[in-house]
């Protein structure tokens, strides 16, 4: 297990020599100490991957062969699915079998895709009078920061490293101080699969320390951020008083689960939004943890609802049949709890759940949560969450769904569920969201961008679209005369 900091292609542990624990979810026993990036370790790795940007043998490498490197770094995870799953169930709580089926597999097809697509992105001629040549192509942006959570270690990992990458940056990063692991064993396994010392360098440590260190260096030329609101509004500030660096920003959401009253087949859309809030045990950005029903299906929805919940039982991350595993720590847990009482303190109604689990002593679990809340205002309504909890509004008619579901701060996803294509589009068209989906949740592709409308950030991961926030547009004129 790598615990120390990995700057221009070796591991080290803080300069200042300070350490912090990485935690279990399962059970919140220490599992390791790992090494405490700082100001002076961020600057080694921004200094490390201006070097090796500036060297160019990845950012000025044949596109192919980047594409190569990445495409073996995947190959590699691959080879250590074990290794990296259970450091990834270990560290956040996922159960193994989602670590080893989904968290694993997909940040290696992440990289592999961009891998895949980097040499077939073409540049632009313009038009232009007949005695000049314009070329407009794509320029890596420099040193890029990429500031990631701790509910998909890898995947957003790999979201923001495979256009990054790609592209021929080279990147710092910071993964969250809950779970530093996957990302430190994911650094040996790129100097492994060829990427060039210094190109990939991973300072863990805290947001307030490491990660306000790389918003703020004079040498970062863009920092990617996943996280919460309030993180990614200092990251522009950081911005705004140092270089006036790019900021792209994945802020998470309330998404609503609007379900309508010719909705087809209510067991099936139950299933699919149950799984919408409760994979992950609702650690999820685009997480569908609003559900707003026409009241003339509401009390069906509602008791299919209760059912699929009560399918969801907490049980611990190692046991390869579970499907709701820990939450990432105990204060986190305390926080989600606190807002379920004092939702059901200001009046909301408790449906299912509610309560805390214990199938891992020390670990921290909670049942899977159903409350009916109306008030638009009700905190647990207009908040995100971040837990296994499913709030219910009700609306009248078509109309007033699509106000209830808008009636959000945020914009990251949305669905719609009708048995009526014209329905569906004319909804989907007014939802004000990154994503849509109509009668579906959470199905999603590499080539499809993903990212936020309103205070769920801008910016979007995943897609062709992605290399766009990792690169340059640069024009140059060739006189012809
Ligand atoms: P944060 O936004 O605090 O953390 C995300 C990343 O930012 C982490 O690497 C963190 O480091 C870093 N960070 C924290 N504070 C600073 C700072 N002042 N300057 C620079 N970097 C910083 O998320 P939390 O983990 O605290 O979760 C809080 C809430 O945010 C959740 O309950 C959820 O609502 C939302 N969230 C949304 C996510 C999404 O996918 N959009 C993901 C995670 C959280 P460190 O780990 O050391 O704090």
């Amino acid at each position: 297990m790598r615990t120390e900091a990995f700057i221009d292609g070796a591991f080290h542990p803080a300069a200042d020599g300070r350490t912090f624990a990485t935690v279990s979810s399962r059970d919140g026993s220490e599992i390791a100490q790992v090494a405490r990036g700082d100001v002076a370790d961020v600057d080694r790795a921004v200094t490390a991957a201006r070097r090796a940007f500036d060297r160019g043998d990845w950012a000025l490498a044949d596109p192919a062969q980047r594409g190569r490197v990445l495409r073996r770094l995947a190959e590699l995870m691959t080879d250590h699915l074990d290794d990296l799953a259970a450091l990834e169930s270990q560290d956040t709580g996922h159960p193994i079998g989602d670590a080893r089926g989904v968290d694993v597999p997909n940040a290696a097809r992440c990289l592999a895709w961009y891998g895949e697509a980097v040499d077939k992105v073409y540049g632009e001629i313009a038009p232009t009078a007949a005695d000049a040549l314009a070329l407009i192509g794509r320029e890596p942006l420099g040193v890029v920061g990429a500031v990631v959570p701790w509910n998909y270690p890898l995947i957003v990992t790999a979201w923001k490293l495979g256009p990054a990458l790609a592209a021929g940056n080279s990147v710092v990063l910071k993964p969250a101080e809950q779970s530093p692991l996957s990302a430190l064993a994911l650094a040996e396994l790129a100097a492994e699969a060829g990427i060039p010392d210094g190109v990939l360098n991973v300072v863990p440590g805290l947001g307030e320390e490491a990660g306000q260190a790389i918003g703020r260096h004079d040498g970062v030329d863009k920092v990617a951020f996943t996280g919460s609101v309030e993180v990614g509004r200092r990251f522009q500030v950081y911005a705004g008083e140092s270089n006036g660096k790019a900021v792209s920003l994945e802020l998470g959401g309330k998404s609503p689960q609007v379900v309508l009253a010719d909705a087809a087949d209510l067991q099936a859309v139950a299933e699919a939004i149950g799984w919408g809030i409760f994979y992950n045990a609702g650690q999820t950005c685009h997480a569908g943890s609003r559900v707003v029903v026409q009241r003339a299906i509401a009390d069906e929805l509602v008791e299919r609802l209760t059912g699929v919940a009560a399918g969801f039982v907490p049980a611990d991350p190692r046991a390869p049949d579970t499907v709701l595993g820990a939450l990432i720590t105990a204060d986190h847990l305390d926080g989600v709890m606190g807002r379920v009482e004092r939702a059901a303190a200001g009046g909301a109604t408790i449906l299912a759940g509610g309560e805390r689990a214990e199938p891992v002593p020390g670990g921290s679990y909670m049942q899977p949560t159903l409350i009916a809340a109306d008030d638009p205002a009700d905190p647990i309504v207009a908040e995100e969450v971040f837990g296994p909890v499913l709030v219910i509004q009700t609306a009248d008619d078509i109309e007033d769904a699509v106000r209830l579901a808008n009636d959000t701060r945020y914009g990251l996803a949305a669905a719609v569920w009708t048995s009526d294509v014209r329905t569906a589009g004319r909804v989907a068209r007014r939802l004000r969201a990154g994503t849509v989906w109509v009668n579906t949740f959470d199905a999603s592709s590499m080539a499809t961008p993903f990212g936020g409308m309103k205070d769920s950030g801008h910016g979007r991961d995943r897609s062709l679209h992605a290399l766009d926030a990792y690169t340059q547009l640069k024009t140059t004129w060739i006189s012809l005369a």
